[in-house]
């Protein structure tokens, strides 16, 4: 947890700084509304917030706003600290989005208890956020997730002109291993073939469980004939040694397809997942363990005839 202090007075900066290295936190402090904000609009931005009310330019009440203006998952938890004592002032600050409220001068004891009840606040949130946004059973970014960071990607590329390789990749003949070993064995492949799944990614790569065996894959950056070249080699580290499992072995193949967006052409995430899907369906056609790659020319021709 990464705590900002915003105090515009050195002195009680220093002090308050002091505390806080003496209990272990590690801690940034700024003297001004501004330079609070700008370091809580990035994205690295401090988890906890103790905010002086009276500071020159953008006060304590303008930054709490500006906090809780940004719509991102992640959440500040917010420390009023200031001179102000009368009731309706607490209202204001709670009402413009802080979470607690300490009146000056600042007991020290009272300070490190409201920094444990944000602590904890935060890592539930954490906790809150990770179990909607990831699956259960592999955690790997879930559906809905995957989906929108599709989306994001996709505006991201067209904005800085980068493309994307966007594979869509199928467990061969899993239902017979729920057929042969049972649904528990099943669901081992499932978190196996996950963990696989990643081995090869770099940090910005992303990959979620889009269905029951049917994983997406995003590679930013990455050409259609990359993204055709590393899906391969993801393959192959799937498919390299058999799944071992309490129940018993089995064999994990996976069949791909690979599309990939461009500055060029301007399609949607349910454009990309359709010729995505096009081209895994090609590979299941064509024999399973294997990449395919989706081709205009092929499948406007096809739906010309058609
Ligand atoms: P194909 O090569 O054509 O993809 O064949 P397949 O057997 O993999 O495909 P099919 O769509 O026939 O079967 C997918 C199976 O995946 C059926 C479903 O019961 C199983 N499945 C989906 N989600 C889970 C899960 O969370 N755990 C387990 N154990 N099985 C699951
Ligand atoms: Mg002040
Ligand atoms: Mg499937
Ligand atoms: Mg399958």
């Amino acid at each position: 947890m990464k705590i900002l202090l915003v105090e515009d007075s050195y002195i009680e900066r220093r002090k308050l700084g002091a505390f806080l290295d003496d209990w272990g936190f590690e801690y940034q402090s700024v003297g001004s509304g501004t330079e609070a904000v700008k370091l809580l609009e990035a994205p690295d931005h401090p988890d906890l917030v103790l905010l002086d009310w009276l500071l020159p330019g953008l006060d304590g009440i303008d930054v709490l706003r500006r906090i809780r203006k940004l719509s991102r998952g992640t959440y500040v938890y917010t420390v009023m600290l200031t001179a102000k004592t009368h009731k309706k002032d607490r209202v204001t600050a709670m009402g413009a989005g802080a979470d607690d409220y300490l009146s000056k001068p600042i007991d020290p004891t009272e300070l490190r208890s409201r920094i444990v009840v944000g602590k904890r606040i935060l890592e539930l949130q954490q906790s809150l956020r990770f179990a909607a946004t990831h699956d259960f059973l592999t955690n790997l970014l879930n559906r809905s997730e995957i989906l929108v960071a599709m989306q994001r990607e996709i505006v991201r590329g067209g904005r800085e002109h980068n493309c994307m390789a966007i594979i869509l990749a199928d467990i061969d003949h899993f239902k017979r291993v729920n057929d042969t070993l049972g649904h528990a064995a099943g669901d081992e492949v499932l978190k196996e073939v996950a963990r696989r799944l990643k081995v090869d990614l770099r940090p910005y790569d992303l990959v979620g469980r889009y269905g029951g065996e049917e994983f997406l894959i995003l590679l930013p950056g990455c050409n259609l004939e990359n993204g055709a070249r590393r899906a391969d080699t993801i393959r192959t580290l799937v498919c390299k040694d058999p799944v071992e499992t309490p129940f018993g072995t089995a064999s994990a193949t996976m069949s791909m397809g690979v599309t990939a967006a461009s500055a060029e052409r301007k399609c949607s995430v349910s454009d990309f997942l359709r010729e995505a899907d096009l081209s895994l369906y090609e590979a299941k056609k064509k024999g399973r363990n294997r990449v395919e790659v989706f081709s205009h020319a092929a499948h406007s021709s096809a739906a010309g005839k058609a």
